[in-house]
């Protein structure tokens, strides 16, 4: 509130609840639009578009004033709708056709809907990962519950979203672990206790696993290495056992990217690798996989024929004639890569819960169209064992893939720099 000047404006809490209640979605009527994504450049890694307009003028001169109201209320939540900035300047310009009462349903509509939402999505998302904690993993300096919806959309600060990434992989153990370990013992040097914990429901019900840090008595430097070590509780009991079997995490990141000299030159034989190892599999049986048969549907259209040990001939869809990996460009590997990686995942392991991860950089060089194919088909899953998570650091990427799934919005939860928005 600003009496000043004679506004009775919003204070920043009251824009954030407004914010809140309306899920940072626009609540004029059919828009839906997202309002929050990525900023590389802006300290809070958030770019908000919306605005909390005012249902009632926060001054004399403005539309709609209302005599009657205190400044309090006219500074308060109930007197604030949430909407994208082309639709607050709308509601501002024609008071006409956006009378008190009509912006007071709008907005009691789009609240009710996103309430739904919210409601019906923890009810109807029964199976996976839904919920993750976790509290003072470096970077992140707060204490964090967070849930995670069957599609999710991870926008803002690059850095801190591949993090959350990696602390999301890390509870399918192995190599995901490994990544993060580090983080751990950046955090224990800051003098902090970090943790993380998560939640995964399936038939058996839910199972909770928390990995800290293990209470060591001794303070010695030499010590060090043994006070490394993790403490891995399952369902609040301590488990000598890392829970390897909730699930499984496939992440497409930078495999195909040369990213060293001394690396693999032919990343498409990284890619398969990487996947091999995911797998829990030989490189070779990965390989001998490529056969037509196998691949005589796949999702992107991709079909493959085997010519030796480390080569395989490609048809992309829309040519009809096969060509080496090699001479595929950047985009049309991307593609190979990943109609192979869903196919033998498909087939190896039908009852395994699985959370696919891309980060921004498999966006990298990919074209809009591409991308919205992707988008389209990942997230158009019904079956119940497949989880999405996109950490997208480009607004239009963000705004594309929101619009696609908008229908399905549960939840939003903002957490130093990043908005996580759920789906179902
Ligand atoms: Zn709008």
């Amino acid at each position: 509130m600003n009496e000043g000047n004679g506004r009775d404006d919003f204070s920043r809490s009251t824009v954030e609840s407004i914010a809140k209640r309306s899920g940072y979605i626009c609540a004029y009527p059919s828009c839906k639009r997202m309002t929050v994504s990525g900023s590389n450049d802006r300290d809070s890694g958030l770019t908000m578009t919306g605005v909390a307009a005012h249902i009632t003028a926060a001054s004399e001169k403005g539309p709609r004033y209302d005599h009657n109201m205190s400044p309090k209320e006219r500074a308060s939540e109930i007197n604030g709708i949430w909407t994208c900035q082309i639709h607050g300047k709308f509601i501002d310009d024609n008071p006409s056709r956006c009378s008190v009462e009509e912006l007071r349903r709008w907005k009691s509509q789009h609240e009710k809907w996103v309430f739904d939402r919210v409601e019906s999505g923890l009810e109807l998302f029964s199976r996976g990962v839904c919920r993750l904690s976790f509290s003072k993993v470096y970077p992140f300096v707060g204490e964090f519950n967070i849930p995670v919806g069957r599609n999710n959309v991870l926008v803002g600060d690059i850095e801190l979203g591949i993090t959350f990434c990696q602390i999301l992989s890390a509870l399918s153990g192995g190599e995901n672990w490994k990544k993060i370990k580090y983080l751990f013992d950046s955090s224990t040097r800051l003098g902090c206790f970090p943790y993380i914990e998560l939640s995964h429901q399936s038939d058996n019900g839910t199972t909770r696993v928390k990995i800290s840090r293990q209470n060591m008595a001794t303070g010695r430097r030499k010590a060090d290495n043994a006070r490394q070590r993790v403490h891995v509780e399952v369902n609040g009991c301590p488990s000598p056992d890392w829970p390897r079997s909730l699930f499984r995490v496939l992440y497409f990141g930078n495999q195909l990217y040369r990213t060293h000299y001394t690396e693999l030159k032919d990343t498409f034989i990284k890619a398969l690798r990487y996947l091999a190892n995911v797998l829990g599999t030989d490189e070779d049986l990965i390989w001998d996989s490529l056969r037509e048969e196998l691949f005589a549907s796949s999702m992107f259209g991709n079909q493959f024929r085997r010519t030796g040990h480390r080569t395989v001939d490609i048809r992309v869809p829309g040519r009809d004639f096969f060509l080496p990996h090699k001479s595929l460009s950047f985009t049309e590997q991307q593609f190979a890569f990943l109609d192979i990686a869903l196919k033998l995942v498909s087939c190896i392991s039908r009852k395994e819960h699985w959370i696919y991860i891309f980060d921004t950089v498999f966006f990298e060089r990919l074209d809009q169209s591409n991308k919205l194919s992707i988008f389209k088909k990942l997230t158009a899953y019904e079956s119940g064992n497949v989880q999405t998570l996109f950490c997208l650091n480009s607004k239009v990427d963000a705004d594309m893939l929101t619009n696609i799934l908008t229908e399905k919005w549960v939840n939003a939860e903002q957490f130093e720099g990043l908005t996580l928005h759920s789906f179902l």
